[in-house]
């Protein structure tokens, strides 16, 4: 290995490498299709595909489905292209923890034979009442003692549909004061009569998570199972299940800390209630940071496995600023992006020296470093609009008056202002310029414009945080902290070039990175900010 060894799940499988214990790296990734991917999985993603790379292994997707009363067809269908959006190839054909339901059905009646296993008749509020707390031992289900043939019984009725939900489950039979209180006689087997969305009607058992993840990493040979924290202590789990089913091949797991990103949720159930609140219009609403949410708004992919390069891995529990990822995102759309001007709250100026018919054509570039995006021409004329922030800021002082300091519109020559033009309610209507075509002067402020010769009417949405609170996820509450004026909608002006360009992405010139989103027939353009310059509107 000449290469540098980055982080600690590098180092364990360099020397798992070197020491001869494994040939060949497999690693997963294992996405429940209970909803769709947001960035925190990227991390999970990224690990598992890169480990596989650097080191000539695979990686597999494998689709935990374990619980049809929430996976969904059209959740596994949304996971398989954001995986592919990002870049990543999975081994072979994408795999389904519910392929291996008949193994899972062999192995539990093995625990139960093996007096590991038995089915306990408890509800689920008793489960928990009876399992404990961390300073209080579990007690015994009062059918933990049942004997191996009446356990393979109701192990085969529940199978056979003849209780409902609830009413029974499988249980391992480990130690009900055990420190750790997963390892408290954990559920291995559920009813369920959900149609699930490969095998439909074929089972109302489900192995739970922790009998499952094991039994499928070790079938598909897989050397090192890396997940996140919060798994710590299921690893005890994982490995007695291995190791009292006899199971040769028993991976290892390793655990990383979770990606959390400040002003954002990450857990699909808790954008799931965003949805049913109507809070956002769908999983893909651009202000979520679920992976359609981001492309939607404008996200590169590049510029999300940037950042999830610069992450490291860690066991270390931290929330990074959006302002982090927002950093990658500009850098890649700088390079993308092809400039243009437009103008979001326009003020208009009126060049009085100018002709009513003058029209100049200026041909500029589409990009300052990329010439391969080529030119355009843009019109200057008698009339053009500015920002009104920009007129309050060069040409109007704090007293309201007017300031007659010069400025250089990008591209054409200078102006310097006149007169205020009012109306008869004394409302600011324009103002008027004289206008230099000669650019001799040196240090002076420049400003983007549009000819009203040269614009397209646009309307354009603005998103901002979903939350007014750094970190919603730690928050009970996290509803009453939602950023009611997370979208605004303006209409703009745009320069008519756009029409020619095959771009969807766009840098307005000062101020931010814009998508398209519709050109209707009638050349009504809708757009959305991707994300702001420095330049506040
Ligand atoms: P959620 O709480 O959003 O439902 P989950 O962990 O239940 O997340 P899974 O579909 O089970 O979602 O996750 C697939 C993989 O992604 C798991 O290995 C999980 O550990 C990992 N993962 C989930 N959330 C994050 C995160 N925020 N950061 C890093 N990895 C994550
Ligand atoms: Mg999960």
């Amino acid at each position: 290995m000449t290469k540098k060894i980055k982080n600690f799940i590098y180092k364990i499988i360099n020397n798992d490498l070197i020491n001869r214990k494994y040939q060949k790296i497999i690693t997963r990734f294992p996405p429940e299709p209970n909803g769709y991917l947001h960035i925190g999985h990227v991390k999970s993603i990224y690990i598992n595909f890169k480990i596989a790379k650097y080191f000539k292994g695979k990686c597999n997707l494998r689709f935990d489905d374990t619980n049809p009363s929430t996976e969904k067809k059209k959740y596994i269908n949304s996971i398989k292209k954001d995986i592919k959006w990002l870049g990543f190839k999975w081994h072979k054909k994408e795999k389904y923890t519910s392929n291996y339901f008949h193994i899972y059905y062999m192995y539990a009646k093995k625990l139960i034979k093996n007096k590991l296993a038995y089915v306990d008749e408890l509800s689920t509020s008793e489960i928990k009442k009876y399992r404990g707390t961390l300073t209080k031992p579990g007690i015994d289900s009062p059918y933990r003692n049942r004997d191996v043939n009446s356990n393979l019984l109701l192990f085969k009725k529940m199978k056979k549909g003849y209780f409902k939900e609830g009413q029974m489950c499988l249980r391992a039979k480990i130690n009900m004061q055990s420190k750790n209180i997963t390892l408290r006689d954990p559920v291995l087997y559920r009813i369920k009569y959900s149609k699930h969305p490969k095998t439909k009607k074929k089972w109302c058992i489900y192995p739970m998570y922790d009998f499952a993840h094991c039994i499928a990493d070790s079938i598909e040979h897989v050397t090192h199972s890396i997940c996140t924290l919060e798994f710590q202590n299921n690893k005890y789990l994982y490995n007695w299940i291995l190791k009292n089913l006899n199971i040769q091949h028993r991976p290892k797991q390793y655990e990383f800390s979770k990606l959390n990103i400040t002003y954002n949720i990450s857990s699909k159930r808790k954008i799931n209630q965003l949805i049913k609140k109507n809070i956002v219009t769908g999983w893909n609403d651009p202000r979520l940071m679920t992976l359609s949410g981001m492309r939607n708004k404008g996200y590169t992919s590049k510029s999300i496995i940037n950042f999830c390069k610069s992450l490291g891995i860690s066991k270390q529990e931290s929330i990074i600023d959006l302002n982090v990822l927002e950093k990658y995102l500009k850098k890649d759309l700088n390079i993308i992006a092809p400039r243009i001007m437009g103008i979001i709250n326009p003020f208009k100026i009126i060049c009085t020296n100018i002709k009513n018919n003058y029209l100049w054509n200026i041909k500029v570039s589409n990009h300052p470093i990329n010439k391969k995006m080529g030119n355009r021409l843009i019109i200057f004329s008698r009339e053009i609009y500015i920002e009104k922030k920009d007129f309050k800021k060069f040409f109007f002082s704090k007293k309201k008056k007017l300031i007659k300091n010069k400025i250089r519109l990008k591209y054409a020559g200078l102006i310097k202002p006149q007169k205020i033009i009012k109306n008869k309610n004394n409302k600011i209507l324009y103002l008027e310029c004289k206008f230099y075509k000669k650019n001799i002067y040196k240090n002076i402020n420049i400003i983007h414009w549009l000819s009203t010769k040269n614009l397209l009417k646009t309307k354009i949405k603005f998103y901002y945080k979903l939350f007014n609170y750094p970190n919603p996820n730690i928050k009970k509450k996290y509803l009453s902290l939602i950023n009611k004026k997370s979208l605004k909608i303006k209409y703009g002006y745009i320069e008519k070039s756009i029409l020619k360009n095959k771009h969807k992405i766009f840098q307005f010139e000062r101020i931010g990175y814009f998508k398209i989103n519709k050109i209707t027939h009638k050349k009504h353009i809708y757009l959305n900010q991707i994300i702001s310059l420095t330049y506040k509107q």
